[in-house]
């Protein structure tokens, strides 16, 4: 089958011929139809500090997608062939003291589809049944591509109540964009969002963002007295990773604030404790999503009228998968979807 490997410890991306996945008897093995490209995937092109450390070459990478059953393992008797499934990206260990209380996003020894074991950029893909999830009828094949990011999106704006609430994201990358569209959903009032991206905001603000700030233009402080709020936002999603949006973030809280972080900060990331302390923020980290409540969650919104395709900006052929990556690379694209029809 095609795939598409990451062959050599450098940049780059290799089209090639790889032997198709066998098939464990938990595993069902799926007929990839679109994938999404992830930063994850832009970092292992890149080859990057992280990615040396990470990747074992050669890998099939890729972990956003949507398929069809086309078989299954002898112990498996939920799914059959002709189901439309999307995978849960982090295969978990399944005997860890969280994974047997249920928790299973926070397991502790989970291994990542196209990242430690072979991904979805590729004709078939095999996982764990544990790792699937079947996909209400009639969702649109490029909206099922993206339940992984949007999963993100999902477990980190849900942390908390938002009907009514002033939300303050950080980061318009298509995460952050996505939050903007969930948060919409769910009945925030203010939805601000900031980036240094006009094009990024543009975006956030077709998805559901009320306010967008460039943060090279305009001061969030600004920004809350013109919407009068008095008191700050009583919700941060920080989906930028970036320091210096993390720090206006905390500057801007209502007492009492929820805070919860997807964005991943450098190491030395320094913040002033004092606000957290004095003003009583609460700050939680996010990781993945959570399984399957985000992914039923998705599926249910999905169904009641959320439309994240403005997210997408390109649609291409797994062929055409350099001009996928370089527009990643050049900031010019949100999601790219790549078809292996
Ligand atoms: P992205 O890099 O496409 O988007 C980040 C955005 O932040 C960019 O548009 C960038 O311009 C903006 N930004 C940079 N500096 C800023 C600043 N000072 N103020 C405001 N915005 C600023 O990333 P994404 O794919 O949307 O993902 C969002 C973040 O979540 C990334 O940091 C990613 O690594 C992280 N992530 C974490 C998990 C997890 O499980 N914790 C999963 C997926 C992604
Ligand atoms: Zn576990």
């Amino acid at each position: 089958m095609k795939a598409l490997v990451k062959r050599e410890a450098k940049e780059g991306l290799w089209l090639e011929d790889v032997p198709q996945p066998e098939v464990g008897p938990n595993d069902v093995l799926i007929k990839v139809k679109r994938t999404a490209i992830c930063g994850t995937d832009l970092h292992i092109y890149n080859w990057d500090k992280w990615a040396q450390k990470t990747i074992k070459t050669p890998m099939v990478i890729g972990h956003e997608f949507v398929g069809e059953i086309v078989s299954v393992g002898t112990n498996v008797v939920d799914f059959e062939a002709g189901q439309i499934v999307s995978g849960e990206g982090h295969v978990v260990c399944g005997h860890c003291r969280n994974c047997m209380a249920g928790r299973r996003h926070l397991c502790n020894d989970t291994s990542g589809i196209g990242v430690n074991r072979p991904g979805a950029f590729a004709e078939y893909v095999a996982l764990p049944a544990a790792n699937v999830w079947e996909h209400r009828p009639g969702i649109d094949l490029d909206v099922a591509a993206l339940f992984d990011p949007f999963g993100n999106a999902v477990h980190t704006a849900l942390q908390w109540p938002l009907l009514g609430e002033d939300v303050l994201i950080t980061g318009a990358g298509p995460i952050g964009a996505m939050a903007a569209a969930v948060c919409r959903h769910a009945g925030a009032r203010h939805i601000v969002i900031t980036d240094l991206n006009e094009k990024r905001l543009a975006l956030a603000a077709e998805l559901g963002a009320t306010r967008t700030v460039n943060v090279t233009q305009e001061k969030l402080e600004d920004v809350v007295a013109q919407l009068g709020m008095s008191e700050g936002f009583d919700v941060g999603l920080e989906m930028s990773g970036s320091p210096a949006a993390f720090n206006s973030m905390l500057d801007n809280m209502a007492h009492g604030g929820k805070i919860s972080m997807l964005g991943i900060p450098g190491e030395d990331t320094a913040i002033d404790w004092n606000k957290v302390i004095f003003n009583m923020l609460t700050i939680k980290g996010i990781y993945g999503r959570e399984m399957y409540e985000t992914w039923y969650k998705m599926s249910v919104m999905v169904e009641t009228g959320l439309d994240i395709t403005p997210v997408i900006t390109h649609r291409l052929h797994y062929t055409e998968f350099q001009q996928g990556f370089d527009a990643m690379k050049s900031g010019e694209a949100a999601k790219v979807i790549l078809s292996w029809e």
